[in-house]
């Protein structure tokens, strides 16, 4: 009987996983192998990043499509809104439309450093009602959640205030930026949930493999590696196979205690791996 709790327990739960678009035929292959195994787990979408790291829309829309027609996996790509005008952003919903895409994850994006023109998009909220008001129910909608805050928000309540702003444009549900302080999340989450919100905020789970990489990114997007783990982790210095399995136990730690009180589900960044995504999700002994 406990079993069949479980089973259903899994089944209420949103899993997805996200990729970056490859640039190289090479990186096409890794995917399509890695996005084969990840499939197994029947999460309940594939994401595909858009605009980061140099990589174009075609990537992004080459991706997604072979996914949607490839897989059984529901395919979710990002769409960012800086830089572009509406009628280009109207012409991509449009092609996703005809091609069967029902998921966005929808985001302002960064401009390059430099570039001046923010286009007709200033907030990822005005992308939001943009997509509702072209495209009715169509889409379901993702938006993005900061935990330790946007780096560009003046104060965690403003940012919060902002957040609320997308899911009142008609979000359906979020995905955090990853974070290692399940406390920060529980904040953002009981804090929102007060301002009335009710969409799942799924916390995004960044695997730890590579310290210095990861401590880089972390100060640049504002996600905070707590003090005992960063001097754990250097102490490491080289050793990646001790970096690795101590990341596994940490990260893993993380999602059965953010799943044990209550989070709605877990949203890998799998950096187009199958490990170490897979090693915590048989961790967390998630699979049949
Ligand atoms: P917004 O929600 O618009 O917020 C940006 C900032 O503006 C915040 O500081 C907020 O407080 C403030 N703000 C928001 N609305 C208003 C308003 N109406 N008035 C005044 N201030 C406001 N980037 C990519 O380039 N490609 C990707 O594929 C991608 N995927 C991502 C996926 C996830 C799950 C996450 C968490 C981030 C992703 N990003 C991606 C990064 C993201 O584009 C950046 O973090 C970007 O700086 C903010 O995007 P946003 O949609 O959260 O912006």
């Amino acid at each position: 009987h406990e079993h069949e709790h479980e089973h259903a327990q899994r089944d209420d739960l949103i899993f997805s996983f996200e990729f970056f678009p490859p640039k190289t035929e090479k990186g096409v292959e890794n995917l399509r192998a890695v996005r084969t195994q990840l499939a197994e787990l029947k999460p309940r979408f594939f994401s595909v990043t858009y605009g980061a790291g140099g990589s174009t829309q075609t990537n992004t829309l080459n991706t997604v499509l072979e996914i949607q027609r490839d897989s059984d996996i529901e395919a979710a790509p990002h769409l960012s809104c800086v830089g572009s005008s509406a009628e280009q952003i109207r012409e991509i919903l449009e092609t996703y439309r005809d091609n069967g895409i029902r998921h966005i994850v929808a985001l302002r994006g960064d401009l390059p450093s430099g570039t001046r023109d923010i286009g007709e998009f200033r907030y990822a909220n005005e992308l939001v009602e943009f997509i509702r008001k072209e495209t009715g129910d169509h889409f379901n909608i993702e938006v993005a959640a900061y935990p330790e805050m946007h780096p560009q928000a003046p104060n965690l309540k403003v940012d919060i205030d902002n957040f609320v702003r997308k899911v009142n444009a008609g979000a359906n549900s979020a995905i955090t930026q990853y974070f290692y302080n399940a406390d920060a999340y529980w904040h953002f989450v009981d804090t929102c949930a007060d301002k009335g919100v009710d969409i799942p905020i799924v916390p995004g789970i960044m695997p730890i493999t590579n310290y210095t990489q990861l401590a880089r990114f972390s100060d640049m997007c504002g996600a905070e590696i707590p003090r005992w783990l960063r001097k754990q982790l250097e102490t490491y210095g080289d050793d990646v196979e001790s970096i690795a399995k101590c990341g596994e136990e940490f990260v893993t730690l993380l999602c059965e205690n953010l799943l044990e009180t209550g989070a709605p589900g877990l949203h890998f960044y799998t950096m187009n791996r199958v490990e170490p995504t897979m090693s915590i999700w048989r961790n967390l002994g998630l699979s049949e």
